[in-house]
């Protein structure tokens, strides 16, 4: 089964064969189980200004900025795009309520026994987040110690524009400097999906938070695991077939 999506692949971008030397990770979702809090604060926001917004497609514009995520539910309630007045202010109040569930980080259940294997193997890791939080470095130290030093992540901070756009993963390639058949990329949100794919990489989505699995195949993703653990569980499987 993996041969055939790999087969499938290579034929549509015209590449000779996968040879993995670097893997690419997002964090939010894929790394830390982050979304079900950032899901809520969204969906309690909308509740208090009654925009309508579900905690499903919350986890589906997972990477928009909160300017765009609004105008698409003021066009949707309203037929017009938020005002800048409105942003400031619906988006202070998602952060308050964010704050006030910011229970400690939790590691996703499977990422260190992947990152360990990959590790092991001799792959290059690297970091493509659209996070851009001061305190990046010093959760993924604690959690996973030794293998994010500043060089291998690109962050907000590295990109001009973010996902969906493929730079984000563009400079990841670069900065593994790897083509984009000799990397892989995991994410969990459609529009991450979409920014791997655009950028030629063979894109395996897990599927850690509430919605459907067509939106993350309808991006394009190649292969699709439901948890962190399901792909560490099936990694000499999945590297038997892209190396
Ligand atoms: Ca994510």
């Amino acid at each position: 089964m993996i041969e055939n999506k790999t087969k499938q692949y290579l034929q549509e971008h015209g590449f000779e064969n996968l040879n993995l030397k670097a893997v690419l990770f997002d964090m939010d979702g894929v790394l830390f189980d982050s979304m079900p809090t950032h899901a809520h604060a969204w969906k309690e926001t909308s509740d208090h200004y009654n925009l309508g917004l579900s905690e499903s497609e919350a986890y589906e514009n997972e990477g928009r900025t909160a300017k765009s995520t609004l105008n698409i539910l003021f066009q949707r309630n309203e037929g017009r795009d938020v005002t800048e007045e409105e942003v400031k202010e619906i988006y202070a109040y998602k952060i308050k309520v964010y704050n006030k569930y910011n229970v400690e980080t939790v590691p996703m259940k499977g990422a260190a026994e992947l990152l360990s294997k990959i590790r092991k193997d001799g792959f290059q890791i690297i970091l493509v987040t659209g996070s851009g939080q001061d305190t990046l470095m010093d959760r993924l130290e604690k959690f996973y110690p030794g293998i994010f030093t500043k060089d291998v992540m690109i962050t907000a901070k590295n990109v001009k524009r973010g996902k969906p756009d493929p730079e984000p993963y563009l400079q990841g390639l670069k900065c593994a400097n790897v083509h984009p058949w000799e990397a892989i990329v995991i994410e969990n949100a459609p529009l991450g999906v979409r920014s791997g794919v655009r950028a030629g990489i063979f894109t395996v989505a897990v599927n850690t938070g509430p919605i459907d699995d067509e939106k993350l195949l309808g991006e394009g993703a190649n292969l699709l695991y439901h948890s962190m653990q399901e792909l560490s569980d099936n990694w000499e499987e999945l590297r038997k077939n892209i190396q």
